[in-house]
């Protein structure tokens, strides 16, 4: 079938959905062009027919380390399955990719970005109907993939018969559209329920998680799973087998009932501030019936009319702020590799250091003071394991390998074979200025020493050291393992190769680095502190925790103040306020409510009483009749705060630019990702005049 009568069958499909309005109405002249268009010449794509009849069909775009979905490589990838169609040789496809870590990372983003509202539409149109051409075409076909499989990289391949995939640990697939405010639209949300069954498509597009190879073929996204250098020849075999015929699965009967549960939950969780997701469940349980042409218009109507959203763009700037935050290098300095660090501390934070820097690969040494302290902290990080080994997120070999990159001792050892040194010790400064002494001694002229401290002068501390140009913030927040931001803080005498080193060390760990100067709270606590006492001298006024927790859920945030207040723990919550109210008295004025409530004894879950009582872990809520007004004027009481402060922290230079403000609160604190942060929330509302 050609693509002209695809476009009618997807036009009929479209006359059938009268009571469903459609926002895009003609299919556009981009696919006119298609049709009559011009052999496009090939430049991203290797095509080869082998003695076998298999079409190897290489992605592979020049110049780039990664593969994107366009106009330029759809319309070459079309004109390739045209002349696969009339080559009488070929009798199976094989998508693959020649990159080394990239599969296809979904559609360019960039170009999305900068496109009108109609060329956008036009794009739609032309991934729907290149990606059916590819479903339709009449012979087996295996999607091998290798390295990230994302959005409309995933897409594409659930248009073939089988998925397999390498077992790399860059092999990464999901559909992380909803979380940019749209949802998979190129026959993501239409085909996947059918393969793996609606719930388990719901699951992947309204999370937008990307799972590895063995999570994604648990989850029955590819059938089977290899070393990369065997996927060529399992791809050989399976287009010898025999075709899978898609069967109707049980579950898909009942699409409506679980959209229903399903959307139940997602408004529960999201407080309906996610309409890309709602949308994703309604687009999803409706397209699991009838043709496959009646999905690709829901999900054609639904993109078009979220990607004009604020909110999407709002989440669209932010991942591009991450990504120039991931990769760009920061300072004028040479970044040198890490292989050794020692961890000093092997607490709460110390043991999470130790686990993620031996699961990129690291050794590490994680010191303390006795024996039972690093039993205690081995125990953690086996925990951890051993999670992450059930979620499926590592395998066993993974796991194991991270377990042997760690050694322990609570003797001083000579440390000069370690690049890094990060100090995770008990927030004292007396404490830490002795371990900086003790440490300058062992360690060699070249090592960087790094603090964890949450809010202790990094400066005070450089001033134990004969090199204070080698000491640097590394500021990880808990958990370490899922918490993506880290603060690097830096001194004016800091050297350029250390700080470009440090930043280069958090970017391989997966994690955002954010540079910032040393001040009190740095960044994210610095803003966070006056949100969090201003809740608290709300409170003291008559206001219920619960109201003002709530609030702050509607406005967005993942948690109200009150409970994170209970989580940080009053304690340590009170010992940061006290430091910025030293630091800045006009504006952080101190108040004692933390004080009475740490005195006592009530400090937040870990004893079971906070602002909240526990039991078993499980905090018992307290039942308030809030009217909305107040809970606005909470709301807007609270974020003002938060803006302001971070707006102060722009003019003062304690980050180097807005983005990274924005960015930070985001990732440090999760401030709703579709408001784009503080500074983008403020300047959006003109709630502050600048
Ligand atoms: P913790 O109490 O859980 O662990 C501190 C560990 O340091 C203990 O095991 C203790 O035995 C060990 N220690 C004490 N003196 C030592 C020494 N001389 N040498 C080696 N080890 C020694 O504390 P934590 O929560 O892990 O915090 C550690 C640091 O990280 C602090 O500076 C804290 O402010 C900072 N921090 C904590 C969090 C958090 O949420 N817990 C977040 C960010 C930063």
């Amino acid at each position: 079938m050609n693509l002209k009568q695809q476009i009618l069958i997807q036009l009929k499909a479209m006359k059938t959905f009268l009571n469903c309005p459609s926002i895009i109405h003609d299919p556009p002249h981009v696919l006119e062009d298609i049709i009559h268009g011009h052999p496009v010449p090939l430049k991203h794509f290797r095509l080869e027919i082998d003695h076998d009849g298999i079409a190897w069909v290489t992605f592979d775009s020049p110049k780039s380390s990664v593969n994107v979905w366009n106009e330029e490589t759809l319309r070459e990838f079309n004109h390739l399955l045209e002349t696969i169609e009339h080559d009488t040789r070929a009798k199976a496809l094989v998508l693959r990719s020649a990159k080394e870590r990239i599969f296809i990372a979904g559609a360019d983003i960039k170009a999305i970005r900068n496109m009108q509202h109609v060329r956008v539409n036009d794009l739609i149109w032309l991934g729907q109907a290149v990606f059916d051409r590819l479903a339709r075409l009449d012979m087996p076909k295996v999607a091998a993939i290798h390295g990230a499989c994302m959005g409309g990289g995933f897409e594409v391949t659930l248009a073939c018969d089988w998925r397999i995939a390498s077992d790399h640990e860059s092999t990464k697939i999901g559909l992380p559209e909803t979380q940019l405010g749209i949802l998979p639209a190129w026959g993501g949300s239409t085909r996947l329920s059918r393969i793996v069954g609606v719930r388990k498509a719901l699951d992947l597009i309204t999370t937008g998680k990307l799972l590895n190879a063995s999570a994604a073929k648990h989850a029955g996204l590819v059938s089977q799973v290899v070393a990369v250098e065997n996927l060529e020849i399992l791809a050989r075999r399976l287009v010898r087998q025999k075709r899978p015929s898609q069967r109707l699965l049980f579950e898909n009967l009942f699409a409506s009932v679980i959209g229903i549960l399903a959307k139940r939950k997602v408004l529960a969780k999201t407080r309906g501030l996610y309409p890309s997701i709602t949308r994703a469940v309604e687009v999803v349980t409706h397209a699991v019936h009838g043709q496959v042409e009646d999905g690709l218009l829901l999900e054609r109507n639904a993109v078009a009319e979220l990607i004009q959203s604020h909110d999407s763009a709002r989440l669209i700037d932010l991942f591009f702020k991450r990504e120039e935050a991931n990769k760009r290098p920061t300072s004028s300095g040479t970044a040198l590799p890490i292989h050794d660090a020692t961890v000093i501390g092997a607490g709460v934070m110390g043991a999470g250091i130790a686990h993620t820097l031996a699961s990129r690969g690291i050794r590490v040494l994680m010191t303390d003071v006795t024996n039972d302290s690093l039993a205690r902290g081995l125990e953690r990080i086996h925990g951890l394991v051993s999670d992450a080994t059930r979620r499926r997120l590592v395998t066993q070999v993974q796991a194991r390998d991270t377990l042997d990159h760690i050694s322990t001792t609570h003797v001083p050892v000579p440390l000069n074979r370690h690049h890094l040194v990060i100090e995770a010790a008990t927030e004292s400064m007396e404490l830490k200025k002795k371990i900086f002494a003790d440490l300058a001694a062992r360690v060699s002229a070249d090592t960087i020493l790094a603090t964890n401290t949450s809010a202790l002068s990094v400066s005070d501390l450089a001033k134990t050291v004969p090199h204070p140009e080698r000491v640097i913030g590394l500021h990880f927040f808990n958990p370490v393992h899922r918490m993506p931001l880290v603060e690097v803080i830096t001194l004016p005498e800091t050297a350029p190769d250390v700080l470009a080193t440090v930043v280069s060390f958090v970017q391989k760990l997966g994690k955002t680095p954010v540079v910032v100067k040393d001040s009190p709270g740095f960044l994210v606590n610095r803003i966070l502190v006056p949100y969090l006492m201003e809740a608290v001298r709300l409170h003291e006024s008559g206001i219920p925790v619960k109201d003002i927790d709530d609030a702050m859920l509607e406005f967005g945030m993942p948690m109200g103040p009150m409970r994170l207040l209970d989580e940080i723990g009053l304690d340590v919550a009170a010992h940061v306020a006290r430091t910025l109210a030293s630091a800045f008295p006009e504006r952080f004025p101190h108040t004692d409510a933390l004080d009475k409530m740490v005195n006592a004894g009530q400090l937040g879950k870990k004893t079971g009483q906070g602002f909240y009582r526990y039991e078993k872990g499980k905090e018992i809520t307290v039942t308030t009749h809030a009217d909305l007004p107040r809970h606005e004027s909470i709301q807007t009481n609270l974020a003002l705060l938060i803006s302001q402060e971070a707006m102060r922290c722009l003019k003062e230079g304690i980050a180097r630019n807005a983005d990274d403000i924005d960015l930070a609160m985001v990732l440090g604190t999760g401030y709703p990702p579709f408001r784009g942060g503080p500074i983008t929330f403020a300047r959006d509302t003109g709630i502050i005049d600048y």
